[in-house]
């Protein structure tokens, strides 16, 4: 429903010509008086006019940076209970603009900000959660109107479904195991099925490639593991439609196998099973299926619903069934898409390249694409200059599900970034610049997921009903323990729920997914592998180590009760790697190391791992550039560490170092 510019005047007993100076001041973008506002905009018009009046008895003839009588000082009381006056803004916006929104003194404004300590000049851009927090001590609530591009987005997204809908390829992901056949059946399948177009010759992979089998068509993204297609879903995209799941049936259910099997699940995505390698001899296939039975994936033939095949990469075996049980899982899936409209999707792989710059391999997810498009892509655009599908080939227009590389980009997008036709390049350009910005002003405030300590004020404020877990432990036995006393912690307002278990360090596979599932971990007389500690510092997942299980349950409790005790945080400041052992008098052995990441300190705590395990904690005792002592030293540089009271440092350690932080508990 929506209703026009004029039909809404005559409605606030405004003229047209009023109403359309209030909506510019308000934000909102309309042609004229023949225009529509949606539903939601005419309300918010409504009240925001209908508010005024209260707020400022006599009109408004003044300068607005008077300040009006119900305007709360931010030194008066806290607003109490009283209620808080709404008020809709596009953010960021400057420390000016928000002044006048909330009908103040700049100044004033810069005051109340510096008492939060924010320091802020008067054309500087706030964040929308720095916009909150000063709003509410003036006495508003500050929402946030949709962006330029949201709107546009949200139209191009209603499209999806309306016009004619045609199906569309299903999209498929490989998933597995390390060595159980993933490449080799993707080889496979691409060069028996789709050899008959190519003129000869290896085709260089785009990242994604299509076949068809009897007239119909199936889309693979060779994403290297389930990393990356939780990576790409933590961006909030999920290209894949159904995931075969590729187990050895030789070796069986192995501890990727069941990662791939969660970060699957965790998706929502079907699993077709694929059990490859029955070429070779004394295999169990039984054996197999009743491995995966208990992970919940009963085979049809055990009286369950999961589609397995048997297959052989090196035969060929079974590869036709298995296309086959695809295209009918995709049936089923009933996926369809409209072709007459432009086209939106997201990126799968993306680089610089030699002499094209920057190039990406899109996947159309709805629409049309053909060149001369322009399109939005993550934070930059492009028109289309040039088009090639999976052989390489130059085309001129593509459909739902077809992937594709295209150049002619201002940047490098990131998998997993969206995509979407514009009408021109100047629109393009404005939406880029509007992220660029939004990022250069979120660059301060990171990402967050759900920590411990939050959870509580995220449980009051209605934010999470469940809090996701995964847990690693050391045996299985002790996971199972874990993961039962876990459970019974489960109440009426949280749900506890384990998304993935399994034996061993955290790993990544681990981050990935606590990243895009909002989970915290938690590792039972386990470490934590080094490229993981480094994801979940950047991706801001909460980590939890403990030995024992009481501990465990009496934190999440505690958590939940929202009394759970300031916690000891590592900040990770530098890791770097020791490449040579010399021998100082005095100090004794120093390492002389290249810094990797970070920077290392002189006197920091820091722990010395080795393969993937930490072999002793200590502090940094000596840290030199060549000769002279130094105090700090970049990644990139070389440098002698000695840690304090660690005499056998061997080349190939890691030495980490961090900073001790106390979070406090947060109600
Ligand atoms: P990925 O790590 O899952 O991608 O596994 P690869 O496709 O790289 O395969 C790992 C190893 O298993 C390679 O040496 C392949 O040649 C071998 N392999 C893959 N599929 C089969 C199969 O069906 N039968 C046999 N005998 N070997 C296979």
């Amino acid at each position: 429903m929506s209703i026009r510019v004029h039909a809404l005047a005559k409605n606030l007993g405004l003229s047209s010509k009023d109403l359309l100076a209030k909506l510019k001041k308000l934000n909102v973008k309309v042609k004229g008086h023949m225009s529509s506002l949606d539903d939601e905009t005419a309300q918010i018009i409504r009240e925001e006019l209908k508010s005024k009046p209260k707020s400022k008895p006599k009109a408004k003839p003044k300068p607005k940076v008077d300040k009006p009588a119900s305007v709360k000082k931010p030194d008066e009381k806290k607003p109490d209970e009283k209620e808080l006056k709404e008020l809709q803004i596009k953010i960021p916006l400057t420390v000016k603009e928000l002044a006048v929104k909330m009908s103040l003194k700049p100044t004033d404004l810069i005051k109340t900000l510096m008492k939060m300590k924010i320091m802020a000049t008067i054309n500087q851009s706030l964040d929308e959660e720095t916009v909150k927090k000063v709003g509410e001590e003036f006495g508003f609530n500050l929402g946030r109107l949709p962006t330029l591009e949201e709107e546009f987005l949200e139209r191009h997204k209603e499209k999806d479904t309306s016009g004619k809908l045609v199906a569309r390829a299903p999209v498929v992901t490989f998933m597995g195991h390390v060595d159980h056949g993933k490449t080799s059946l993707l080889d496979l399948i691409r060069k028996t099925k789709v050899a008959a177009r190519e003129a000869g010759g290896i085709t260089q992979h785009i990242g994604a490639s299509e076949v068809e089998v009897d007239g119909k068509r199936i889309t693979f993204l060779d994403t290297p593991g389930h990393e990356a297609f939780t990576a790409m879903r933590a961006r909030g995209a999920n290209a894949t439609d159904i995931v075969v799941l590729v187990v050895a049936a030789n070796d069986g259910v192995m501890p990727q196998t069941i990662e791939a099997i969660d970060h699957a699940r965790a998706a929502d995505v079907p699993i077709v099973v694929a059990i490859n390698k029955c070429d070779l001899p004394n295999i169990n296939i039984a054996r197999v299926k009743a491995q995966l039975s208990q992970h919940d994936l009963v085979a049809e033939d055990m009286g369950g619903k999961t589609i397995t095949v048997n297959v052989s990469a090196k035969t060929g075996q079974g590869i036709d069934d298995l296309l086959e049980m695809i295209l009918l899982e995709g049936e089923m899936l009933e996926l369809k898409a409209n072709p007459n409209r432009p086209a939106r999707g997201i990126v799968v792989e993306s680089k610089l390249s030699r002499g094209m710059g920057p190039t990406a391999t899109i996947l159309i997810q709805n629409g049309s694409l053909k060149v001369g498009d322009v399109l939005i892509c993550g934070d930059y655009y492009a028109r289309v200059k040039s088009m090639l599908n999976d052989h390489r080939e130059q085309i001129k227009e593509a459909h739902p599900s077809n992937a594709l590389e295209i150049s002619g980009l201002t940047g490098v997008p990131e998998a997993g970034d969206a995509f979407y036709v514009v009408e021109d390049e100047k629109k393009a350009r404005e939406f880029s610049l509007q992220r660029l910005e939004e990022k250069r002003l979120k660059g301060a405030v990171a990402i967050t997921h759900i920590s411990l300590e939050d959870l509580y004020s995220q449980v009051k404020e209605g934010k999470i009903k469940e809090l996701n877990i995964i847990v690693k432990a050391d045996v299985q036995g002790s996971l199972q323990a874990l993961i039962e006393s876990l459970q019974k912690l489960s109440s009426k307002e949280i749900a506890i729920k384990v998304i993935h278990s399994g034996v061993g360090n955290v790993n990544v596979s681990d981050i990935v997914l606590a990243a895009a599932s909002n989970a915290v971990v938690i590792g039972f007389h386990v470490g934590t592998e080094s490229r993981a500690q480094a994801a979940a510092e950047k991706e801001k997942v909460d980590i939890r180590l403990y030995n024992i299980i009481y501990e465990v349950t009496a934190d999440i409790k505690s958590a939940l009760e929202g009394m759970l005790e300031p916690h000891i945080k590592e900040v990770f400041l530098g890791r770097a790697q020791v490449r040579q052992i010399f021998k100082v008098s005095k100090i004794g052995n120093v390492a002389g190391c290249m810094v990797l990441a970070g920077k290392m300190v002189l006197h920091a705590p820091c722990r010395v791992v080795r393969s993937n395990e930490e072999i002793f904690r200590g502090k940094i005792s000596s840290l030199k550039k060549f000769k002279e002592n130094v105090k700090e030293m970049n990644a990139g540089s070389e440098c002698g560490i000695a840690v304090a009271n660690f005499k056998t440092i061997r080349v190939a350690d890691i030495i980490e170092c961090f900073e001790i932080e106390k979070v406090a508990r947060r109600l």
